[in-house]
């Protein structure tokens, strides 16, 4: 019998999900170990070439995955499957779905005829069952529903009579070292092969109980690891197939990396490959929200572990209404002291527009995370996902969400000449947060995004912070400011940042396809005038015009400290040093950028004099008792980019999109964007890395 399973990703910009379907691959592996050659399988990730098999000789079932970025591609691609073939069986499976609102589950599948079976969660045991059901008793999809409906534990189907059947829902796999490995068993190679990246599980579940995330439902509770030995040789295995160890990345699916003792012993491990191989570029994972020291050991065994340390907020209030438990913040403080020490970096989350969350408190997070010293703080909007609590009518009714619609950036496309979107929906505002005030908190985010997580500016925020200054009110004084700069680029970019993130909000669904589907607004997705990530693309922005950036916020800057110290003469004195140094740092990136005849280079590089040492003293946070004066001294500081960073710009031609150049080198290590700086005296002995590892 012939199966198709696909996890569907959208290329028609870039590719917009490049990791392997390992999810798919777990059901594969799984199905055909049980079932050898009864079943021939075949994965896919593009939907193009799906459709294309499709068309040429349908298989007998075909299952998909589901998540809010793949819904509507999926959603088309079963339609045309069943004109093609009638009697075929439809799978879907995935979390994207009303899983704790059975009257919403019912409605979604009677609106969704051409889904027979529908796996809320783990797809192993139910894609099993269907499948040998369909093996057994034909593909009569109404039969197998109507006559064989104790055959299908684990999936939900709608059945003759109009009702809701799910028997089983949630059937586990009692041993999950019983799924062979997707990698070892080669359904992922060729994916490997084509350059998508390696996703890894190495536990499923996660112990919290967060009520805006589907894996705080109940059915994730309980985690489950796989073996250490096998994770190993998954890794080998990938670092054997893929074409460039060094230049792969490697994604952690887990939600809680570095809670468990095998973690560890994994970084551990992982680091004597990394040596060897190079392999990998970099790794994502999300670490875990307790045992602090466990995950701060793992954090630090690995050179290319990062700290999360997400909060998603730090009050309390907001907390217990979406049951989420952080680390106390005298942990958090102890966290990112300890990874300061080693030189690694925290990338926490925040998301605004929770229920209960009002200005003030999402402020106050945001003022706890800097003075924390969190490194790199993202902000996200509150995502409404199908099958969580936050999702359900209830909670809608409690906390009176200003629900709106937008599409996942860069995710469409064209299929058999019918154009597709996903869209997720958002809240962006609710009874305590109104749409204006949500509408603020993104703006002050584009400031710190772009000034406070950009490490250029690292020795202005900790001069403010050594000053017993509030870096928010210094933000809320360049927010006021920018409106002196007229047409220039600093008002400019914010206010269209402003206009973009109003214009993506869409009232319905229906509005948005329908705005979308219009040829000269599809055009615009095409050019990316549209549908992009308005946090990355406007980052991106900043840095080509790193210039004009820098001028706005150092001059701002200037007239700050003058306000706030008018006395002190040493203050704007070393003020004026902190506004040279960024003043050069924003000039190498900007002719990076912008003016690829001059990149300042080793031989060739900017020049700046400063009073004092900034780039030593204001490296970290220091505090006026360790450190009550600076040190007057002149210093001259050299700065270039790296040659291997200027030859990989170098290699793109020289019109492409000034923007969508600077997204690619975003996406790099970040030695390929920020500028070097050395001190005249050691520019003779110093040797500047090839390449890094
Ligand atoms: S800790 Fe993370 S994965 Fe677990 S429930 Fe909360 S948000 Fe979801």
């Amino acid at each position: 019998m012939k199966i198709f399973i696909g996890d569907l990703a959208h290329s028609t910009i870039i590719l917009t999900n490049n990791h392997t379907p390992i999810n798919i691959g777990f059901i594969a592996a799984y199905v055909k170990s049980i079932l050898k050659d009864k079943v021939d399988i075949k994965l896919y990730k593009n939907p193009h070439k799906l459709l294309d098999d499709i068309k040429k000789d349908p298989p007998d079932i075909l299952g998909l995955s589901n998540y809010i970025w793949c819904q509507s591609v999926s959603e088309d691609v079963f339609q045309f499957y069943k004109k093609v073939k009638e009697d075929g069986i439809t799978v879907w499976g995935g979390p994207n779905f009303p899983v704790n609102e059975l009257h919403k589950a019912k409605q979604y599948l009677v609106d969704r005829q051409y889904v027979d079976f529908y796996i809320p969660f783990e797809g192993e045991t139910p894609f099993l069952n269907i499948t040998k059901a369909v093996l057994e008793f034909g593909n009569d999809a109404k039969k197998l529903k109507s006559i064989h409906q104790n055959c299908f534990d684990g999936s939900f189907f709608i059945s003759e009579n109009n009702e809701l059947i799910g028997n089983n829902i949630g059937v586990k796999i009692k041993d999950i070292n019983s799924i062979p490995s997707p990698y070892l068993e080669g359904w992922l190679d060729s994916f490997l092969k084509q350059g998508f990246h390696p996703m890894l599980e190495t536990r499923r579940g996660c112990p919290f109980r967060c009520s805006y995330c589907h894996t705080g439902l109940s059915y994730y509770n309980q985690g489950r690891s796989f073996s250490l030995d096998s994770i190993k040789k998954e890794i080998e295995h990938i670092v054997k197939t893929v074409s460039n160890p060094k230049k792969t990345r490697l994604e952690i699916a887990d939600s809680n990396f570095g809670m468990w003792p095998q973690d560890l012993e994994f970084g551990k491990w992982l680091n004597t490959i990394t040596e060897r191989t190079g392999f990998p570029l970099n790794i994502g994972s999300s670490t875990g929200k307790g045992r602090v020291d466990l995950v701060l050991d793992t954090v630090m065994s690995h050179p290319k572990l990062r700290l999360t340390n997400s909060v998603q907020s730090l009050d309390e209030n907001v907390l217990k209404a979406v049951n989420r438990i952080n680390l106390p913040l005298d942990q958090l403080k102890y966290s990112q002291a300890e990874i300061d020490k080693k030189g690694k970096i925290s990338n926490p989350e925040i998301i605004l527009s929770l229920p209960k969350e009002t200005r003030e408190s999402h402020l106050s997070t945001l003022t706890k995370l800097i003075n924390i010293g969190s490194n790199l703080i993202c902000q996200y909007t509150l995502m409404l996902l199908p099958g969580t609590e936050l999702y359900t009518d209830e909670s809608r009714e409690k906390y009176k969400y200003v629900a709106k619609y937008r599409l996942i950036p860069t995710q469409f496309g064209e299929y058999e000449g019918k154009r597709c979107f996903e869209v997720e929906e958002v809240s962006v505002g609710t009874k305590d947060l109104s749409f204006e005030e949500y509408l603020e908190m993104r703006t002050l985010f584009f400031l710190t995004s772009n000034i406070y997580s950009n490490n250029t500016y690292k020795p202005l925020i900790n001069y403010l912070i050594y000053l017993g200054e509030d870096v928010i009110d210094f933000f809320y004084c360049l927010l006021q400011r920018r409106k002196e700069f007229g047409d220039g680029f600093p008002n400019k970019v914010i206010e269209d940042f402003i206009n973009d993130t109003k214009g993506e909000l869409f009232d319905s669904k229906e509005d948005l396809v329908a705005y979308y589907s219009d040829d000269s607004n599809y055009k615009d997705l095409l050019s990316g005038k549209k549908g992009i990530n308005l946090s990355h693309t406007y980052k991106s922005v900043v840095f080509c015009n790193a210039r004009e950036w820098g001028n706005f916020v150092t001059e701002i800057f200037r007239e700050y400290l003058l306000e706030k110290h008018p006395n002190s003469n040493d203050v704007i004195k070393i003020g004026n040093s902190v506004i040279s140094h960024i003043k050069a740092q924003a000039d190498c990136q900007y002719k990076f950028f912008q003016d690829r005849k001059n990149i300042p280079t080793k031989e060739n590089p900017i020049k700046a004099e400063l009073d004092f040492d900034i780039p030593n003293i204001l490296a970290n946070r220091i505090d006026k008792v360790k450190y009550p004066s600076f040190k007057e001294e002149k210093v001259v500081y050299s700065y270039f980019m790296r040659d291997y960073a200027i030859k990989h710009i170098t290699s793109f031609p020289e019109g492409q999109k000034r923007v969508d150049l600077a997204l690619i080198i975003l996406r790099m290590d970040t030695s390929y964007s920020f500028p070097i700086y050395l001190k005249e005296e050691n520019m003779q002995e110093a040797v500047i890395a090839k390449q890094p590892v």
